[in-house]
Parts: structure tokens; C-alpha cells; sequence
């Protein structure tokens, strides 16, 4: 590898995470010679470690599922919330899309391993340690590659995928990026041995808003080993002035409330803090001639839903087949058939994030006075099923929360 100065295939890909290793196994068993790049070694850290049931068939059409099914997950089947004394729970089994209802809660070093190691038994050849610092876009495009014992060589492809997720390799080089909808927030996490015995439901990701700020919230993600992944999310104006550590920050959030405190009382922090800033973002375009950005490196919108690994395959499993076509001669749409179908279901998940931050989401899932086909709508969406249009709260989705939340007010 030292040796390198070109490398060849049908499509480069860069970055071997979740949208990566999807696309990659999809073209491969297409046909296609992909390369990835990856500027890491596997297994890495990576956050996001709560999937949604909709993302289990991409891995399952990726020919990944029984390596996934194997490596011993914690099982998830829903979502619990929690905002003081009231408590629900969605069981993503009852919702209204056809589909898978269960998924799992995973440690992403070990999860983003075994994708990429499927994508590699499909065909991809995987670079690890070799990172893009530069491109030329067009017809032909071509990449400059830097590998980690400081060789550069040059990459080139019929086409380009970039899915280096908050690397943004493409937004950055090629001027792409422009402002998120949503206003600059702030995660500290950590993992952590929980030692919870009770009052835990481990199947779920549980989601608790902070008692006094409906703006500030919190992720318990249970593992299968006796670890959660812990961490809180805010703004910075709310966070920075908070004194004390990282560490002391979310040991101390976590203390306001009541429930998590008691949650966590014998939970051991061994693990270090860290921080994540100004993680939503957004592209002026999704393609250009020669590439397209998939997941991340598109527009990520927040983590409250857990939408970002299902969004990333997604993406992955649109652009795919409009690949193949154009790598077969034919003409395509990039504009109609990858960005308008993937911002549809992108365009869902925003409506119900704003409404999390505003409250409104917040009355409507806390409420006592829920009929049982609306809840299942709403599961679904939970689930990750934001592309089913026959949802009405997919298609409608502003207008039909709006009304649901007025009902679920006056109810109160
Ligand atoms: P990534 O998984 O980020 O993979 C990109 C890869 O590209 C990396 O391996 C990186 O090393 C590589 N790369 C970067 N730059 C270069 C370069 N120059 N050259 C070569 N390689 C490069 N999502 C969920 O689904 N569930 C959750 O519970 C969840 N929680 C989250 C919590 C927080 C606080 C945040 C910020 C996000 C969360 N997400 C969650 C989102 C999730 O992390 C991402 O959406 C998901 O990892 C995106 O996958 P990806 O394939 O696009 O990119």
C-alpha cells in the first residue's frame, strides 16, 4: 500500500460508516468495482448508537443481517420518554407501516466493524487509514488520497460517493455547505457501566426532558453488556456557562433530574467525556456532476429521533440504484430520483424534530387522550418509517401534528 500512486474503480466511496458500507455492498453485488477510503482504522468510536426498525431492511437487502443478528446487540423494540411523574412508552411493533418493529441498540465501533467487513466480503475493497484532501469534480473525477504513512496518490471513478459523514469531505471542497434549519446545540455523552437493576426498560432508548428547560433532554441508550451510552443535549448559551467539567456538567444535569438521578445512583463514569458541537448541517445540493453526498455528508438534522443511521442508509439504498443506471449508459435524474425522494422522508423527521424543541411534540406524546390509530402513525414515523406516504403524518406532516396537537391541548 506504501507504494500506491493510483487507484482505479467504477466508484470511489468515501468513508466506510454506515451509508458507506450500504452503498458499498449494494453496487457490489450490482457489479460495480467500488473502492472506499477510509481515513480511519475500524473498529473506531463512533455516536449514534440507538437504530430504528426501518433501517434493518437496508441491512437486511445489503445481505448484512445475519452477521448483525450474530454479534449479540441489545435488542430494541420502542422508545420510552419521560418529563417529570409522566412517563409513556412506544412499542414500535404496534405502528402503522408494514415492516420491521425491532432493531437493536449498538456499540458503533463494533456495529460500523461488521458493515464494513459484510461490504468487504461483497466485493468493496476497503483502504483504511487513507483519507481524500482534495478533489476534481467532473465527468471523470478524481480524488487525492494522503494515506497515513504520508504517500499521496491519485483515486479515480466514474462517479464519486461521498459519505465521510462529519468529515463533509465534498461540502468543504467543493463549497457546498450552507446553514442547518436548526439553531447550533450541543451533546456531552459518554459511556458508562450503569449497574441499573430496576426501573429500566433496557429495550428501549429512553429519552428524558430535563424538568424545568423542554429544550434540554436527555438519551439513556442500554447495551447488551451492562453499559449504557449516557449524554445530554443543549444549547451552547445553556451549557457553557455551567460550571465545572465536562464530566461535572453531565453528572450534574443528570442530578436535576429526579428519576435519572436514581436511574444512575450506582452507575460507574469510567469512561471519558465528550463533547459535540454544532453538529446540524445542510448542503446547497445533494449532487453535482460526477458525485453525490450521502447521509452526514448531506444534511444531518438532530439526534433526538435517532433518525441519523436510518437517513444514512437510506440514502444509500436511493442512490444506489440511480447509480447503476447511469453506470449502465442510462439517463438519470439526480435531482428527482435520489434528493426529492430522500428530502421527502428528511423533510418528516424535521417537522417532528422542531415540534420536539417547541413542546408541541411533547403534549402530544404525554398526553392521556390519544386514539390508538393516530399513536400507531405516530410509531411508525418513531420507528424511522418517514418515507411511507400513506401515512397521513408523513405526507401532511406540519398541517396533521398542528391539528393533533390542538386536540391533545384542549385535552389537557
Ligand atoms: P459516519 O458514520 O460518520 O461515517 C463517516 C466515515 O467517513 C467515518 O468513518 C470517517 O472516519 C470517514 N471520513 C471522514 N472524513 C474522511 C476523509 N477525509 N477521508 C476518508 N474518510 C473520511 N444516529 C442514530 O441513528 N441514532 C442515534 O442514537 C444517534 N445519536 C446521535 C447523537 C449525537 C450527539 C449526534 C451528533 C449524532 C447522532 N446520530 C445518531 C447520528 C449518527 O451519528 C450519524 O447520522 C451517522 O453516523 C451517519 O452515518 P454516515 O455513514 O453518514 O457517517
Amino acid at each position: 500500500m506504501k507504494h500506491m500512486n493510483r487507484l482505479e474503480a467504477d466508484v470511489i466511496i468515501i468513508g466506510a460508516g454506515p451509508s458507506g458500507a450500504i452503498a458499498a455492498a449494494q453496487l457490489c453485488k450490482r457489479g460495480h468495482k467500488v473502492a472506499v477510503l477510509e481515513k480511519q482504522h475500524f473498529p473506531r468510536f463512533s455516536i449514534g448508537e440507538s437504530l430504528l426498525p426501518q433501517c434493518m431492511s437496508f441491512i437486511e437487502s445489503s445481505g448484512m443481517l445475519a452477521a448483525v443478528e450474530e454479534a449479540g446487540f441489545q435488542f430494541k423494540n420502542g422508545a420510552a420518554f419521560r418529563l417529570g411523574n409522566q412517563y409513556t412508552e412506544f412499542e414500535f411493533t404496534e405502528k402503522f407501516t408494514p415492516g420491521w418493529g425491532t432493531t437493536f441498540q449498538v456499540q458503533r465501533g463494533e456495529f460500523d466493524h461488521i458493515l464494513a467487513q459484510q461490504a468487504e466480503k461483497a466485493g468493496a475493497d476497503i483502504y483504511y487509514g487513507h483519507e481524500i484532501t482534495a478533489v476534481k469534480p467532473g465527468s471523470d473525477p478524481t480524488l487525492t488520497v494522503l494515506t497515513e504513512e504520508g504517500a499521496q496518490y491519485t483515486a479515480s471513478a466514474k462517479f464519486i460517493l461521498d459519505a465521510s459523514g462529519f468529515g463533509r469531505v465534498l461540502p468543504r471542497l467543493l463549497d457546498l455547505e450552507t446553514p442547518s434549519s436548526f439553531p447550533v446545540r450541543k451533546a456531552i455523552f459518554t459511556h458508562i457501566e450503569d449497574n441499573i437493576q430496576t426501573g429500566l426498560e433496557r429495550n428501549k432508548i429512553l429519552i428524558t426532558v430535563h424538568p424545568k428547560y423542554k429544550d434540554v433532554w436527555y438519551w439513556l441508550i442500554p447495551f447488551s453488556n451492562g453499559r449504557s451510552s449516557i449524554g445530554v443535549v443543549a444549547t451552547p448559551e445553556f451549557l457553557d456557562p455551567l460550571p465545572g467539567t465536562s464530566t461535572e456538567k453531565l453528572k450534574q444535569l443528570c442530578n436535576e433530574d429526579p428519576a435519572l438521578k436514581e436511574l444512575l445512583q450506582s452507575c460507574h463514569w469510567d469512561t471519558k467525556v465528550q463533547e459535540i458541537c454544532g453538529y446540524s448541517c445542510d448542503v446547497k445540493s445533494l449532487w453535482g456532476e460526477g458525485f453525490a453526498l450521502l447521509g452526514n455528508a448531506g444534511e444531518f438534522l438532530d439526534p433526538v429521533f435517532s433518525s441519523g443511521v436510518t437517513i444514512a442508509m437510506k440514502s444509500a439504498s436511493l442512490a444506489v440504484p440511480v447509480l447503476d443506471k447511469q453506470l449502465r449508459g442510462e439517463a438519470v435524474c439526480w435531482e428527482n430520483e435520489y434528493s426529492v425522494p430522500l428530502k421527502q422522508g428528511v423533510n418528516t423527521f424535521r417537522t417532528f424534530v422542531e415540534a420536539w424543541y417547541d413542546g408541541r411534540f411533547q403534549d402530544v406524546i404525554f398526553s392521556k387522550n390519544q386514539s390508538k390509530p393516530i399513536r400507531d402513525m405516530i410509531s411508525s414515523i418513531l420507528a424511522g418509517y418517514a418515507w411511507d406516504l400513506k401515512n397521513p403524518y408523513v405526507k401532511d406532516s406540519e398541517r396533521r401534528l398542528n391539528v393533533l396537537v390542538e386536540t391533545c391541548r384542549q385535552a389537557i
